[in-house]
């Protein structure tokens, strides 16, 4: 993968630190709830990142940044591929939302998911049916290619498109965590409206300013 670079604002080499919520606890209510928010960023990302940590504190290959790991993950023990993308999966998610009702792209971005999609709407349904259809904890994901194509898909666990052993590969520029943590403190089993409210925070101007770094 030739474009890793563009993701180098966050530090991404050991030793991994937990990076601080760009916005509030309370920023995204109603869609997604304060005590939520609290419990995901302090507890569950802060344990990826205190494990990552440990997995590799005795590793001669710890200095490797975890974008370059992630190119061969199967060489490196389980817990490196949970807690690494545990880590990133989630620094990303963070900066992919903000208080934005309705939001939708605009410029070459939405130009792009038109042609791919057949539109906004479209888009948001295939997006949907992908965040539905992870059976047990994962990642929906809006990819971009090293071709620039825009895909749609979804990983299981902490997985995520930048690794090796993904089925499609490519560059994230937008994911939704679908594991339980994420949503069942205010939508229980209810999965299909935490997806519903989501596209109520969707910072669109960071999944843009990532798209026209990648496209070049
Ligand atoms: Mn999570």
């Amino acid at each position: 993968m030739k474009k890793l670079s563009v993701f180098n604002e966050i530090k991404l080499v050991y030793p991994y630190e937990l990076p601080a919520l760009p916005y509030s606890y309370t920023a995204l209510e109603p869609y997604i709830d304060a005590m939520t928010m609290e419990i995901h960023h302090t507890k569950h990302h802060g344990t990826y990142v205190s494990n990552l940590n440990a997995a590799l504190e005795a590793n001669p290959r710890k200095e490797l940044p975890l974008l370059e790991i992630f190119q061969k993950i199967e060489e490196f023990p389980a817990a490196v591929r949970n807690n690494g993308g545990g880590h990133i999966n989630h620094a990303l998610f963070w900066k992919w939302m903000k208080f934005n009702e309705n939001g939708k792209p605009d410029g070459e971005l939405l130009k792009h998911i038109e042609k791919t999609f057949g539109g906004f709407t479209q888009f948001q349904e295939e997006f949907t049916k992908a965040a539905l259809a992870r059976f047990g904890s994962g990642w929906a994901w809006l990819i971009l290619t090293e071709n620039n194509d825009l895909k749609i898909i979804s990983t299981p666990n902490q997985d995520n498109p930048f690794m090796s052993i993904a089925e499609t590969k490519g560059y994230p520029i937008l994911g939704l965590d679908v594991w339980e943590h994420a949503y069942y403190l205010k939508y229980q089993n209810r999965r299909a409206d935490y997806v519903k409210a989501f596209w109520n925070v969707v910072n669109w101007d960071e999944v843009k300013a990532l798209y026209e770094k990648l496209i070049g």
